[in-house]
């Protein structure tokens, strides 16, 4: 499902995104261990597209 929701999108390498996964399953805007509370996707979409920005209100977390 990943790989097809990135398909054709520049992505970040296996490293960041990683980084970014680790941050948000720490997050306490994570829920269902699985979605953002503040943008509503799946955070391991999102996570995975170069051009996305975490959404946490303030100060993005990643
Ligand atoms: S606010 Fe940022 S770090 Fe937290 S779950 Fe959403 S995308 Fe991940």
């Amino acid at each position: 499902m990943i790989q097809m929701a990135v398909q054709n999108r520049a992505a970040v390498s296996d490293e960041e995104y990683a980084r970014r996964l680790d941050t948000c399953w720490n997050c306490p805007s994570l829920q269902y261990e699985s979605t953002c509370r503040h943008c509503g996707c799946l955070v391991a979409v999102r996570a995975k597209l170069s051009d996305s920005i975490c959404p946490y209100p303030g100060q993005s977390r990643w």
